[in-house]
């Protein structure tokens, strides 16, 4: 089996934090960043068009908006994740339904999987997350050197040819 090769990157006192819920998970959204605002207050928080809009006009937020979901707002998200400009996801999405999207609600998992992001999927993890004494510090994630296995596989793949 061969080494796996491991990257660190730091996770900034500020966290970037990614809210993204669907329509019927937009309440319960409301409510989780209504009870926490003075915590994300302390963060820089970015989110989908109609998520963001609505956080944004109920609480008098200040939030980078992306587009919304279905238009592109997921996979601006998963772009920001691969440069290392996102360090939380909160993700609300429903399990019950199905979406024009589904590729992009997918790919997005994926890619903060991928880099190793905090992700919550429900309240619960949420609530944990934002209660963590990491939440205020410097954090130092270890995360999987796909980029050097893809360079090595390339070179095998030349040699192959
Ligand atoms: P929205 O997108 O905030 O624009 O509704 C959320 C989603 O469905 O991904």
């Amino acid at each position: 089996m061969s080494k796996t090769d491991y990257k660190n990157f730091r996770f900034p006192a500020r966290k970037r934090i990614a809210l993204v819920a669907h329509d019927s998970r937009k309440k319960d959204m409301l409510e989780w960043v209504k009870y926490n605002k003075t915590s994300l207050a302390e963060h820089e928080l970015y989110a989908t068009g109609t998520t963001g809009a609505i956080l944004a006009k109920e609480l008098g937020l200040d939030i980078h908006l992306f587009k919304s979901g279905p238009l592109g707002g997921d996979q601006q998200i998963g772009a920001r994740i691969a440069e290392h400009q996102i360090e939380i996801v909160i993700f609300l999405w429903d399990p019950l339904m199905s979406h024009p999207h589904e590729p992009d609600i997918y790919a997005l998992q994926r890619i903060a999987t991928t880099y190793n992001v905090v992700l919550a999927c429900d309240r619960s993890t949420a609530d944990f997350i934002i209660s963590s004494p990491l939440m205020n510090d410097e954090y130092e994630k270890v995360v999987i050197d796909f980029e050097k296995q893809r360079l090595k596989r390339a070179e095998k793949l030349i040699e192959a040819m």
